[in-house]
């Protein structure tokens, strides 16, 4: 059978790891199904693609904004040219089905559009001086080699979000996909080697946690911004604390739905499915919690059974399907595991709870769309993060209760609320202590032109997407001058009116 290689993207050239290693990458829907074989990189890569990095800076950074945006343009069209194209990629090493990889494409070429357009802003402050013949402004000025490290679960999208606002604002960038989506990133990277990027100024290196130690360890890499578990996080953080880098984290969620006596039910229902059970559940947003009103909690909760049960789970690739397989083994054993935790809680297994291993699920990783009942809000499937189709309801007897079950988690990104009454509505959305939040809709469909990213053990207080992505990627420098020709010292010298 033909092997497809590929390789790193390194100074400008597509190169050959120095470890003479490859690693597979295989349809989770059909483990026989080989993707490709990608370069399993080594530290010494690593290094290399930060050397590159470093050496295109210079005269990157003073290409002036508008014209580097002039190629980020032409890097959105030419992924929209190829949207279809890779989606089925997408799709074929990741699992989630067409529709959602589509969107994930889609996604990153609106965040390339959009901070293409930045290209033209960029926009710092001009404000007056409390000295006269004085001139006071802010300018946003590129930090240098910035490192990208990324999850599979969106392997298009999340690398845009991060590349592209570091190119727009004069960065250079290494970027470390996730082991499960390489792909997805060779066809990213290639769109903008063809844009017209140039050489050294995006790296792309494959390969594990050592790249990615490496990458937040090396005293010339000026920014890390990594998405991906909370326990990763916190190993990048610490190992980029010594050398003073500037660390942007996306990491865990735990969000809730909640769901008040007087909401839309059947819109409700139709928001958990989707938020609960798109991309296999497996998304940072994902609604793993609902919190229902004990007025209307059965007649939610049987609704959602015969919802979930309905779903057609299968291969990504096949349109009819509406829920594709888990990632990897590793998941479907997280998934099992976490199944086994909620019925020995004395949680209520509603529906599911099994892996699907018969006919055409025989050599693919899926799960059955799971729903746990009776769930109390300290049980562990309703406070840690599982990363599968699994949903724990929860009831309440108020919306301060259900404000208060929200909150009580250690992670911070998405919340939302259904509900008819505006009061109720914006109570919940001033007091849940989340990123993001959502009214009368799921915990998941952020756009790209607000600021996306978490509180607590989801963030360390900076944000992607929107223009607040660009307080990531720049420093702020605020420039006085003085034509008054003399010495002129502020606060000191002032005048009396
Ligand atoms: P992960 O933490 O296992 O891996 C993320 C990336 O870090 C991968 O590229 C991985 O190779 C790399 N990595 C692993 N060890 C490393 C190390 N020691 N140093 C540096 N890099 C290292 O996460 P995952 O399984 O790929 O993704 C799932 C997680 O991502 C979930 O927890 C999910 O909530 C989170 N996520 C968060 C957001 C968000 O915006 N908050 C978005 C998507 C996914």
């Amino acid at each position: 059978m033909l092997r497809m290689t590929f390789r790193n993207y390194i100074g400008g050239r597509w190169a050959d790891s120095v470890s003479g290693k490859l690693f597979e990458n295989r349809n989770p829907a059909d483990r026989t199904d080989l993707i490709g074989v990608f370069q399993e990189s080594t530290p010494a890569d690593a290094a290399d693609a930060i050397a590159a990095a470093g050496r295109a800076y210079p005269s990157w950074r003073q290409v002036p904004a508008p014209r580097r945006a002039e190629i980020l343009f032409r890097a959105a069209q030419l992924i929209a040219e190829r949207k279809e194209d890779f989606a089925r990629d997408m799709t074929r090493e990741m699992g989630k089905v067409l529709d959602e990889t589509r969107g994930d494409v889609q996604e990153a070429i609106d965040m390339t559009y959009f901070m293409a357009g930045e290209g033209r802003r960029l926009y710092g402050q001009t404000v007056p001086s409390e000295l006269p013949n004085k001139f006071a402004m802010s300018v946003r000025q590129p930090i240098g080699v910035c490192a990208v490290i990324t999850p599979w679960n969106f392997p298009m999208a999340i690398p845009s979000w991060k590349i592209i606002p570091a190119l727009v604002c004069g960065n250079t960038v290494v970027f470390k996909p996730a082991t499960l989506t390489p792909l997805s990133a060779v066809n990213f990277v290639k769109v903008l080697e063809e844009a017209g990027v140039p050489p050294g100024v995006v790296n792309l290196v494959t390969g594990g946690s050592e790249v990615g130690t490496l990458l937040s360890t090396h005293q010339d890499v000026s920014v890390v911004s990594f998405t991906g578990s909370t326990a990763v996080g916190r190993l990048v953080n610490q190992n980029a604390a010594d050398s003073f880098k500037k660390v942007h984290l996306e990491m865990g969620g735990k969000n809730v739905i909640m769901i008040m006596d007087d909401a839309q039910l059947e819109l409700a229902v139709e928001g958990c499915l989707w938020g609960g059970f798109g991309t296999s559940g497996q998304r940072c947003t994902a609604a793993s919690r609902v919190v229902v009103h004990e007025k209307v909690y059965d007649r939610f909760v049987t609704e959602l059974v015969g919802r979930a049960k309905a779903l057609r789970v299968g291969d990504g690739l096949d349109p009819s399907i509406q829920m594709g397989p888990v990632v990897s083994e590793a998941q479907l054993a997280t998934v099992a595991q976490y199944v086994e935790i909620g019925c020995k809680e004395g949680a209520t297994l509603l529906t599911g709870g099994h892996q699907l291993r018969d006919g055409a699920y025989a050599s693919g990783f899926f799960h059955e769309p799971t729903i746990f009942g009776d769930v109390s809000p300290t049980m562990r499937i309703a406070q840690e993060e599982i990363f599968g189709p699994v949903v724990a309801v929860m009831r309440s007897h108020s919306l301060e209760e259900a404000i208060a079950i929200g909150n009580n988690v250690s992670y911070g990104l998405s919340a939302s609320i259904y509900t008819r009454d505006v009061n109720k509505a914006f109570t919940a959305m001033r007091d849940l202590y989340t990123g993001i939040f959502y009214v009368n809709a799921p915990t998941i469909g952020a756009e790209v032109h607000l600021p996306f990213g978490g509180t607590k053990a989801t963030g360390n207080g900076h944000r992607e997407a929107g223009t607040a992505a660009l307080d990531v990627f720049s420093e702020w420098k605020s420039v006085y001058v003085d034509f008054s020709g003399r010495l002129q010292r502020a606060q000191i010298d002032t005048q009396e009116l």
